[in-house]
């Protein structure tokens, strides 16, 4: 191999073109994150850092320059490759840990560039997702626009990439489901808004994939703003994941009717997903009145409401292929040129944008006239392009990379769209009045009412008394009258005795009569008088007492009133409390989002530790192996992993551990996922292992192990026993509690490259305990690393290679001193082969395990036979002469020296190996 020249990706950023590092940051690799705001692939810095201008018209932009990212991703060989290229190499060949690809020029050179991101035929869909659409979804959901786009040659999968349905796998989903899967667990189905529309563009006329019969929709741009849009395209809103599937299904069914009809197949056109976002900003300015109909201080909703549209384009390419090469597909040239107008009028667009010409073409397509936002304008840009494998097609391949090449140079400048919703705020703000407005007449309705029920009482106490003193008055009336008129009739009878006595005293002197004579005539008796005085006396106390009684009448409305006027100020005093209830719920409104955003943080750095788990687990090869990460990148983790400390001790503070591992026995499943994954965090801490295995987590992982189906769980909880399993204590009691079994079975069980990568370091890191050898094997440990080759994922492959290696080290640990041994297990259960086939395989830490695996294996005499036969001599020799490290240079060196079995095989075939 000679002459390796390396291409733009370099230049790129030489030239100071990557201006947005933190974007889809190469450390975010295998990130297993499930929450959507992670750290390390937030596309942007908060909105609320941008620098941020309002034009005054209500809208406000944020603006930030990104590039357009580009990865690529390589199929796997097809059935027909496998059979007709059986005897030719990838005409590729990537290196997806430093982003690079070489395309085979010749059999003696080739060309490297450097991508983005580089996707091997082993990469799943969810990492494709996740590198390649999730910081743009991410965007899409911050309020900036968004595209993902794939470019490539037809079969090499752009819509295997972007728009597989996944319905027999799920784990098979493509970009736009898992997009709409995040964007729908996002926004908030009261404020928000999302709708999609679904079209095909296919020789310059755009098709409903909604609705068929509308078949040639126009493109209206905004000439002040530049904006596109299709009014005439079929909207429909989205508001759960099973009616997108459909709507993809019905599109994709349309699609093919519409193709046939046209004769054509769907490689010819571009499929165009277009997902339309409205949020409303929530946040402390735009709280108003809340739904009880209490009142919140109108200066407070003073603030209008701030609502964000964005707008997420997923776009299935055309097949790159040059049209015309294939004769057979019965287009003429004119339509052959139609066809790819589209197409070749983005390459000329991205031309002119990666040198920054000052024409850009973009009016020369419908495709351009769409995308126009998507290269050179405001949006975020994701490119995938994709290849396959076939040396055949090296042409395409090899056209499909530059196109990729020249988009990567392309800068947009990403700007926020967002705008007051001064319309809502008005409708909220004249809700309020409405419902203030009848508070207030309804108080005052009560008020009113409770004057007159008063009013009324004293009204009819008041004519009580009255009514009571007319009649006492009456009644003495009369009896006044009737003693008058006794008094007058006793007065006429004394006068007419008054009279005959006179005639009588002239006549005779009658004794009888001389008392009458005595009293005065007219004069009621002395007893009569004193009634009539008892009378009038209690005819005035009657009426004094009916007096005081009015006007304690009086005293009590007085009383009523101040009563009322006192509750009145009570009825404005618990108002005001109200008030300040529903201020203090606010605040704590407040609080609890900052909560949710820290445990946000907290469950986004238990990722980041998981990862940094993941790394150093790779890395856990004995302390003399190279780490499979390159030193700079391994300097900078080292600080969030401090952070982590911090996290993980405050839950371990705020929830204590016996609830965590509690939770781990969770009916739920997603706590039960949680639960271990905090677990696998905590037990990622040295000075935490021991209290979590006193605590029984290790029992308790075990138990997960041995009962769970669950591929998360069985991945996150086998990467906690591996951290576990560094300490000898702990081997010992993952040993006795069977653990070597179970970790066995989920290796035969588990397809997942990253579980089956944890427990291969975790009985990598058994293999190197000298006690538990015999056991090791008897359990079917051995067997189960040896078994998990059959994943050919290189970090698997490197965990095996470190068990062999330890075990092999302790094997002849066990020789040396003494102990009377027999041949390598390793060599008794059939491992050699594997590993004098990967002595020198290219990715190094797998080498160089397997280095030292050999070294030890070499050392004990036993095994010398059967390394000669299997041809492991020869590494050993290879390794003692090229290793680039001068360790295992001489180790092997020693190796061969000592071992006297292959003294006499060298000398036998004179070699000298010195
Ligand atoms: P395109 O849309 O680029 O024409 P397709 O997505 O239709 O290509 O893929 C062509 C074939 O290759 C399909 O059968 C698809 O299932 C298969 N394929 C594509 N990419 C992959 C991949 N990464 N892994 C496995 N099969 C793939
Ligand atoms: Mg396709």
């Amino acid at each position: 191999m000679s002459a390796h020249s390396y291409k733009n990706g370099g230049s790129a950023s030489r030239g100071g073109a990557i201006k947005f590092e933190n974007y889809s940051n190469s450390n975010s690799k295998y990130s297993p994150s499930s929450s959507l705001k992670s750290k390390v692939q937030q596309p942007m810095p908060a909105a609320s850092s941008l620098r941020r201008g309002s034009t005054g018209s209500g809208r406000d932009y944020s603006t930030i320059s990104g590039r357009v990212r580009v990865a690529v991703r390589l199929r796997p060989r097809n059935s027909e490759e496998m059979v007709a290229d059986a005897d030719f190499a990838d005409c590729v060949e990537l290196q997806p840990e430093l982003k690079r690809l070489k395309l085979q020029k010749n059999n003696w050179d080739s060309d490297t560039y450097e991508f983005d991101e580089v996707l091997t035929e082993y990469a799943s869909q969810k990492r494709v997702y996740e590198v390649v659409a999730k910081p743009v979804v991410e965007s899409v959901l911050d309020g900036y626009n968004g595209t993902v786009m794939a470019y490539g040659q037809t079969g090499t999968g752009k819509t295997y990439t972007l728009g597989r349905l996944g319905e027999e796998d799920a784990a098979a989903r493509g970009i736009m489901l898992r997009a709409m899967e995040d964007i729908l667990a996002e926004v908030s189905p009261e404020n928000d808004l999302v709708s999609v529309s679904y079209f095909q563009l296919y020789m310059e006329t755009i098709q409903d994939l909604l609705n068929p019969s509308n078949d040639n929709i126009t493109i209206v741009e905004d000439p002040k703003t530049g904006d596109v849009s299709l009014p005439g395209a079929t909207l429909v809103e989205v508001r759960d994941h099973k009616s997108f599937m459909q709507l993809l299904q019905l599109g994709e069914a349309h699609r093919f009717a519409a193709n046939t009809k046209l004769n054509t197949e769907s490689s010819r056109s571009h499929a165009i997903l277009m997902v339309h976002v409205k949020r409303s900003v929530k946040g402390k300015d735009s709280s108003l009145s809340n739904e009880n109909g209490n009142m919140t201080p109108v200066s407070k909703t003073l603030k209008p409401p701030i609502i964000r549209r964005s707008k997420l384009v997923i776009v299935d390419l055309a097949g790159s292929e040059r049209i015309d090469k294939s004769g057979s597909e019965g287009h003429t040239l004119e339509e052959a040129k139609s066809i790819n107008l589209s197409l070749s009028a983005l390459g000329k667009c991205i031309n002119a944008l990666a040198e920054n010409s000052a024409h850009v073409p973009v009016r020369d397509s419908k495709l351009t006239r769409l995308l126009r936002d998507s290269f050179g304008g405001t949006a975020r840009t994701s490119l995938v392009i994709t290849i396959g494998p076939s040396p055949r097609h090296r042409g395409e391949t090899s056209s499909t990379i530059m196109f990729g090449q020249r988009a990567m140079k392309v800068e947009n400048m990403v700007k926020l769209k967002e705008e007051f919703d001064y319309k809502s705020l008005s409708r909220r703000l004249e809700i309020q009045l409405d419902k203030l407005a009848a508070e207030y007449e309804r108080q005052q309705r009560a008020f009113d009412d409770k004057i007159e029920r008063i009013s009324l009482e004293g009204q009819k106490r008041v004519a009580e008394v009255e009514q009571n003193y007319a009649d006492a008055l009456e009644k003495c009336q009369k009896d006044f009258m009737e003693s008058k008129k006794r008094l007058e009739e006793q007065s006429s009878v004394k006068k007419e005795n008054h009279g005959q006595r006179k005639v009588n005293v002239g006549v005779s002197d009658n004794g009888t009569d001389q008392k009458s004579n005595s009293q005065p005539p007219m004069l009621p008796n002395s007893s009569e008088v004193a009634e009539l005085k008892k009378k009038l006396n209690s005819e005035i106390l009657l009426r004094k007492a009916a007096e005081t009684e009015v006007d304690s009448l009086n005293k009590q409305l007085i009383q009523w009133k101040n009563a009322e006027a006192a509750r009145n100020s009570e009825i404005v005093k618990l108002r005001k409390m109200l008030e300040d209830e529903e201020c203090e719920k606010a605040k704590l409104e407040e609080e609890i989002e900052m909560l949710q955003s820290q445990l946000l943080q907290i469950s986004f750095e238990a990722d980041q530790s998981r990862r940094n788990l993941d790394k150093r687990l790779s890395g856990q090869a004995p302390s003399s192996l190279d780490s499979l990460i390159p030193q700079p990148k391994h300097q900078q983790q080292r600080e969030p992993a401090d952070g982590d400390k911090a996290s993980v001790v405050k839950l371990f503070e705020q929830v204590g551990l016996h609830k965590i591992l509690s939770l781990l026995q969770s009916d739920d499943a997603d706590v039960r996922i949680h639960a271990v994954k905090v677990v696998a965090n905590l037990a990622a801490e040295e000075s935490n292992q021991q209290k979590i295995v006193q605590a029984g987590g290790l029992t308790s992982l075990l138990e997960l192990l041995r009962n769970s189906n669950d591929e998360t769980i069985h991945r996150v909880a086998a990467g906690a026993i591996a951290n576990l399993a560094m300490n000898e204590t702990n081997q010992e009691l993952i040993m006795s509690q069977g653990g070597i079994s179970l970790l066995s079975l989920t290796a035969t069980k588990s397809e997942d490259p990253q579980t089956l990568r944890m427990v291969a370091g975790a009985i990598a890191n058994l293999c190197g305990n000298d006690k538990l050898q015999i056991k090791l094997r008897a359990e079917g440990g051995i067997r189960a690393l040896l078994g998990m080759v059959r994943c050919r994922h290189p970090d698997v492959l490197a965990q095996v290679a470190r068990g062999m290696a330890n075990f092999a080290k302790c094997e002849s640990r066990a020789s040396t001193t003494g102990i009377k041994t027999g041949r390598s297990v390793l060599i008794e259960d059939g491992a050699l082969p594997w590993i004098v086939k990967n002595a020198n395989n290219e990715a190094s830490p797998i080498r160089r395990h397997i280095e030292l695996a050999l070294c030890h294996l070499g050392q004990h005499e036993v095994n010398a036979r059967d390394m000669i036969n299997g041809g492991a001599l020869w590494e050993l020799v290879r390794i003692s002469r090229d290793c680039s490290r001068e360790d295992i240079r001489v180790l092997a060196q020693r190796t061969l020296q000592s071992t006297s079995g292959f003294q006499a095989e060298l000398k036998r075939l004179r070699i000298d190996y010195g």
